[in-house]
């Protein structure tokens, strides 16, 4: 992927086709249907039945699909307004203009090489503007938070863009009609829930990222050629839940630790009742792990750690070969390049900007279900660098110089006299791929006013678009 920022790291976008906002089409009203969604679509709902593959190509062929952005002005404009886009000249811009670097007083500021919002994200916000700038008078619903981000979500809220959110383990999705928009997040929808919405009439706006689709394809790979999925990922997770529901066998794997578990017994056997009651809500219905592991592809959750993901792949492969000899590793073992570039650029340039002696600690910006931050904190703690990672500016007290932030495993903790006003520090920032840099630029306001209660902000300054290379998957 290339960048045409300084850094060489901005995250890309799609430029594609222009989106087609077709004729809808204006079916009956349908009576209140409950969608099963993450536990019951894991533990293999009906899902699976259908041919995933030919669903999404027939969806297409319906009229009511969009799946490419329009860029269209006007919604551009207002992402800009509303701070869910790039900056392009605030503070982060005018960073990215002189090296990533800043410094106010006595403060320094590294901004990673790579952060922030993904082209994937960035695509899914824009196409959700732009279904608000076709469909004025319409009603507009996303089957999901668009992302993992509580202001974008807050802000589509405020523009009428309707959060379907689980009741249990059922979506109700009754309430959509006749004439309505639905959107798809950018981890995608289930198979049964793409189905549904076909069936139902209503127009469809698929922000689907297209690496995650990449991922589905793969998995799609792995059931015509009778191998089972093992799906490096968390079972509750949108992403792969969608992904699973592409699966006719699967098992999710979160971590080399349940990986190791998995190769042990494909080895050595073991008991199935324990197989099933460790991974009970993470296998496909009537899943036997007697005869269903003896053909395995991997596919993951894009949003897992990279290293992980291709240690699990070479565990397998070894299993494989060990237990089937190296000449017949093809017959067992299926691996495809899956792995989301965005989230390995964000990785490397943590492990980069950790490895600077210069750095003090970092902040790590982005919401706190976002499961590509929490691996950027992650990485962070690994490494022995103090980290603060907080989802908004908000965390941040600036009269009492505290921070409410989290740590990887989960817990919030409060940090008191985290700056010291009057020391040179240099601190190193990043930002998930589901964060505009908008938030980036709050939480740094905040920094510089602990140092200088005088500071009233950094004066913008076009840093031009930004520009980003034309790629499709
Ligand atoms: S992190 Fe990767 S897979 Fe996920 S939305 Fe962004 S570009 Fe797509």
């Amino acid at each position: 992927m290339q960048s045409t920022m300084m850094s060489g790291q901005r995250p890309a976008a799609f430029s594609g086709s222009k989106a087609r906002l077709d004729k809808a089409v204006r079916p009956a009203k349908l009576a209140r249907v409950l969608v099963p969604t993450v536990r019951a679509v894991v533990a293999g709902a009906t899902e699976a039945e259908v041919d995933g593959r030919a669903l999404r190509r027939s969806l297409n062929q319906t009229g009511r699909y969009v799946r490419q952005p329009r860029n269209d002005p006007i919604s551009q404009q207002k992402m800009d307004e509303h701070g869910v886009g790039y900056s392009t000249s605030g503070l982060v811009a005018q960073m990215r203009t002189q090296g990533n670097l800043w410094k106010e007083g006595e403060i320094t500021v590294k901004l990673a090489k790579a952060y922030g919002y993904c082209w994937g994200v960035e695509r899914a916000v824009r196409m959700a503007y732009e279904a608000r700038q076709a469909h004025p008078d319409k009603k507009l619903f996303v089957t999901n938070e668009i992302i993992h981000n509580p202001e974008v979500n807050q802000r589509l809220k405020e523009m009428d863009i309707e959060i379907v959110e689980a009741e249990g383990d059922q979506k109700d999705y009754s309430k959509i009609g006749t004439g309505d928009v639905v959107i798809f997040p950018a981890f995608g929808a289930t198979v049964q829930e793409l189905s549904d919405f076909k069936n139902r009439g209503v127009q469809m706006v698929d922000t689907t990222c297209p690496w995650v689709a990449k991922v589905w394809n793969s998995v799609d790979t792995h059931t015509r050629r009778s191998f089972t999925s093992v799906i490096h990922g968390k079972y509750s997770h949108e992403e792969t839940v969608a992904t699973a529901s592409f699966a006719s066998n699967y098992v999710i794997v979160k971590d080399m630790k349940e990986a190791q578990y998995l190769c042990d017994f494909i080895l050595n056997g073991g008991s199935r009742e324990e197989f099933l009651t460790k991974f009970a809500k993470a296998v496909s219905k009537g899943f036997d792990p007697d005869t269903m592991l003896s053909r395995v592809g991997l596919a993951n959750q894009t949003t897992m750690l990279k290293d992980e993901t291709e240690q699990i792949g070479k565990l397998l492969e070894k299993t494989m070969m060990q237990k089937y000899g190296p000449e017949k590793l093809n017959e067992h073992f299926l691996l495809m390049e899956t792995i989301c570039d965005a989230t390995q650029e964000r990785q490397d340039a943590l492990y980069e900007i950790v490895a600077d002696p210069e750095i003090d600690f970092m902040v790590v910006v982005g919401g706190f279900n976002s499961s590509n931050t929490s691996h950027l904190q992650e990485i962070a703690e690994h490494k022995g660098v103090p980290s603060f990672w907080v989802d908004s500016a908000a965390r941040i007290d600036v009269e009492k110089n505290t921070i409410l932030h989290k740590l990887a495993h989960g817990e919030l903790r409060e940090t008191t006299n985290w700056l010291t006003p009057g020391k040179a520090v240099t601190i190193g920032i990043t930002s998930g791929a589901s964060t505009p840099d908008r938030a980036v630029e709050e939480v740094l306001h905040k920094v510089f006013k602990i140092y200088n209660p005088d500071f009233s902000g950094i004066a913008p300054k076009d840093c031009g678009p930004v520009v980003t290379p034309d790629e499709e998957h």
